[in-house]
Formats: C-alpha cells, sequence, structure tokens
C-alpha cells in the first residue's frame, strides 16, 4: 500500500504464493535492493517513468528473484516494462564470447500473439537497450534469415516473436533455445487459447535449460487458460491488479 502518485491510477493488488518478494514502490529501490546496472537505471529514468505501477512494483521483485510468475493487469499498466526490466537487469550484459554462460544462443524470449504487438515490445526494448549493445531481435523471415549463421545466432540476447515465426524457425533447425533462461509469454489469455496453444507448447518445450524463469503477463485470465498457465509454471506466484473504483 503506498504506491499511487497523480499519473498512476490507484491499483488493489494481490499477490499469492509461496514467500512473495516484497514490493517496490520506487524505482530507486532497484538501485538500492537490487544489483541493477546504472545504465539501466539511467535508461529508465530517461524514460520518464517516474513511479512503478501496481504490476511492477509487485511483478519486477518477482522476476528479479528468478521467480515464477502469472501476472493479471488490465491493459495500460505497464505490463511491459514489468517483464522487460528485470530481463535486462538479469541478462545484465549484452552476450560475449568472455562469459562462459554466454555464447550458446539467446537467453530471454519474449512471445506476443501478434506481430504488431512484438513490434511495439521492441520498441520499448530499445529504450532500455540505449548505449549498450544488446543485440534485439523482432523475429520476422528476413531476421530469422539472418540467424541461419550460427556465429550471429549464438550472440542474440533477446527474441521478440509471434509463436507461428518461432515454430517454423524451429523446425528450419536454425534455432536453438536451449540457453533461454527467461521467457515471457504476453497477452497470455490469447496465447493460450486453442489458436495458439499448440505453438506455444512447443516454444516452451524447445526452451529446455532447467532454470528457465517463466512469466505469463494478462489482462484476463479465463479459468482454463490460468489452469493450463498455472501447469506451465514452477512454483509461480500469482499477482492479479485491479483498479481502484474511480
Ligand atoms: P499494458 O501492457 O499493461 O497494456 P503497456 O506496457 O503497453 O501496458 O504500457 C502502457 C503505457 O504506460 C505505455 O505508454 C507505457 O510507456 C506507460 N508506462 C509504463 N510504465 C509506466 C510508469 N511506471 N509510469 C508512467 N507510464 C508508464
Ligand atoms: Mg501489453
Amino acid at each position: 500500500e503506498g504506491e499511487p502518485s497523480s499519473s498512476v491510477p490507484r491499483q488493489r493488488v494481490t499477490a499469492k504464493g509461496n514467500n512473495v518478494p516484497e514490493a517496490l514502490y520506487t524505482f530507486a529501490e532497484l538501485g538500492s535492493k537490487y544489483n541493477i546496472p546504472s545504465r539501466l537505471l539511467q535508461n529508465l529514468e530517461a524514460s520518464g517513468y517516474k513511479q512503478p505501477t501496481g504490476i511492477q512494483a509487485h511483478g519486477v521483485p518477482i522476476l528479479l528473484e528468478h521467480r515464477d510468475l502469472a501476472a493479471i493487469s488490465p491493459t495500460g499498466t505497464g505490463k511491459t516494462l514489468s517483464y522487460l526490466l528485470p530481463l535486462f537487469a538479469s541478462l545484465a550484459a549484452p552476450n560475449s564470447g568472455s562469459n562462459p554462460e554466454h555464447g550458446r544462443g539467446v537467453r530471454a524470449l519474449v512471445l506476443a500473439p501478434t506481430r504488431e504487438l512484438a513490434h511495439q515490445i521492441h520498441n520499448e526494448c530499445l529504450k532500455l537497450a540505449q548505449g549498450r549493445k544488446w543485440r534485439i531481435v523482432l523475429f520476422s523471415k528476413a531476421t530469422a534469415a539472418t540467424l541461419a549463421d550460427k556465429n550471429v545466432r549464438d550472440k542474440v540476447d533477446i527474441i521478440i516473436s509471434t509463436p507461428l515465426r518461432m515454430v517454423a524457425a524451429l523446425q528450419s533447425g536454425n534455432l536453438e533455445l536451449s540457453n533461454v533462461r527467461h521467457l515471457v509469454l504476453d497477452e497470455a489469455d490469447r496465447m493460450l487459447d486453442p489458436e495458439f496453444l499448440e505453438q506455444v507448447r512447443e516454444v516452451v518445450a524447445a526452451c529446455s535449460h532447467p532454470r528457465v524463469q517463466k512469466a505469463v503477463f494478462s489482462a484476463t485470465l479465463p479459468a482454463n487458460a490460468e489452469k493450463i498457465a498455472m501447469d506451465m509454471l514452477t512454483d509461480p506466484i500469482r499477482v492479479v491488479v485491479g483498479l481502484k473504483d474511480t
């Protein structure tokens, strides 16, 4: 209870699960409580975001502590930043040959139901990526082709894609997802709908790293989609944000 500012609507938040991390009511706490790269904090400030929204206050610490998350928060409440900020913080630095954890392929994957949405997420990524040589790929037929070269492919940090495009790349044999440590499903109500479910399952299965963190974000999550989500996640925390009546 301590969030709202004039620009951020008042929100009621519930977080349920084992050992729920404490929420974070200012972005400054990111620097003091978590070891966030200073360049990332600068980029956040440059984006003009003054105060975390409800889903950011609760979701960011959960993801920073490498927990799985099911986040349900209305449209326009800043879900994108709530997963991108911890993503950049966890990746810490662009893929490089010198870190033994790096150089083995893409480390983060964000799936979205439409190309348009993937494009918007990519734009948000670019704001946080300012000033560092992150390799962020908005997946398309053309960018997928450039990844046919293993030397290029192995150095990618983040891929943003629709499920169909990702499945096509997996089937072509030109993509490895076994080094993915962070997997996000945005607009999960659509992603877990029969239209996309089989493709999503195929991609999730390809993210075979034993410590892959999974998060689903949605404005709403019908009971059947929620059950599928909870089965996909490991010891998840479920955060629900409702707007207080205005
Ligand atoms: P959602 O995915 O929940 O619909 P978005 O991530 O698209 O919401 O964000 C909605 C808008 O709010 C965007 O224009 C974004 O730049 C802005 N926004 C995100 N976080 C904050 C914040 N902490 N303070 C002010 N504006 C924010
Ligand atoms: Mg969104």
